[in-house]
């Protein structure tokens, strides 16, 4: 978080799925996860500038971005400025601008990462007393990722709906490249499709094979419940994930609920060699990334 001038400026980064697993079906409609979340390099950048009414309006920040966002009540940095403003009673209010990097509708957390910049930069520019308890509420309010990208953890397992956070070290730089198919999912659509497992996988053999540093032993314990029902609404994930094999020689993995694929590498070498291969395949996002 830097300030220049009257604005504060903040970064907002993405997250990957390294794992994720369905344990159940809840009664509120939502999922039981077990998932292993890390932030990763490639991050929106938001401005802030406090304004008088109480009015909230995000514009983009670049004439020339191709991605676009919603700059509507749906978006949810306007989503957190109001539930900041219900809950305090603070009466001003806030033009963001928006760099947008991040695409939409991928798996990556692009709005909920934007959510959690907004009540972290909001609390600090509104001068707003709130404990982080009181802000992990919130966020948890606004969408089931908020929370691990609110507590600026490099890496958690997150479990009930997502929005229980516990750190995870990491014992090494992780490299890899994001590789997203035009088309993205509705989560809601791809939580639909999915058909609950009788066989349940665990975080534990990935967590551990992150805490000893092990890239290797990491690659083979990435692993997405959600892909199935993710490549049945959006079959440009399973063209992606069998071509980027064969360029690259490793599986790739969706991230969330997609409709983002990954790859990681042992070095940023590899990992440099392998975007320029995975950059040939057509109608996609392609980057690269570290954790
Ligand atoms: O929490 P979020 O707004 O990201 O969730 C979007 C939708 O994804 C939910 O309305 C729900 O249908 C589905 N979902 C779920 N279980 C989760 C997270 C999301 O079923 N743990």
């Amino acid at each position: 978080m830097t300030r220049i001038g009257s604005e504060l400026v903040v970064r907002s980064p993405a997250k990957i799925n390294l794992f994720l697993e369905v344990t159940g079906k809840r009664n509120d409609g939502y999922h039981e996860l077990d998932t292993v979340m890390a932030r990763v390099s490639l991050s929106d950048v938001l401005y802030f500038r406090t304004r008088s009414g109480k009015h909230i309006d995000v514009a983009n920040a670049s004439d020339v971005s191709p991605l676009d966002f919603p700059h509507d009540e749906t978006n949810l940095i306007v989503r957190a400025a109001r539930a900041l403003q219900a809950y305090t009673g603070y009466f001003k209010g806030v033009s963001v601008r928006v760099r947008k990097r991040i695409p939409a509708q991928a798996g990556l957390g692009g709005g909920s990462g934007n959510a959690a910049a907004t009540l972290t930069a909001l609390s600090h520019l509104w001068g707003l007393d709130l404990s982080a308890a009181e802000l992990e509420r919130i966020a948890a309010g606004l969408g089931s990722d908020v929370n691990f990208l609110l507590s600026g953890c490099r890496a958690a397992i997150c479990t009930g709906r997502g929005e229980q956070v516990n750190p995870v070290p990491i014992g090494m730089p992780l490299y890899g490249t994001i590789v997203k198919p035009i088309p993205g999912n509705s989560t809601a659509s791809v939580f639909a499709g999915l058909s609950c497992p009788e066989t349940l996988k665990d975080s534990a053999l990935l967590v551990s094979a992150l805490r000893r540093a092990s890239v290797c032993s990491a690659q083979r314990l990435f692993f997405n419940r959600l892909q199935q029902a993710g490549t049945c609404v959006n079959t440009e994930i399973l063209r992606i994930l069998t071509a980027g094999r064969q360029l690259v020689g490793v599986p790739g993995v969706m991230s969330g609920s997609g409709s983002a694929c990954f790859w990681i590498f042992r070095t940023h070498a590899v990992a440099r060699r392998a975007t320029a291969r995975l950059a040939s395949l057509t109608g996609t996002f392609v980057r690269q990334f570290h954790v």
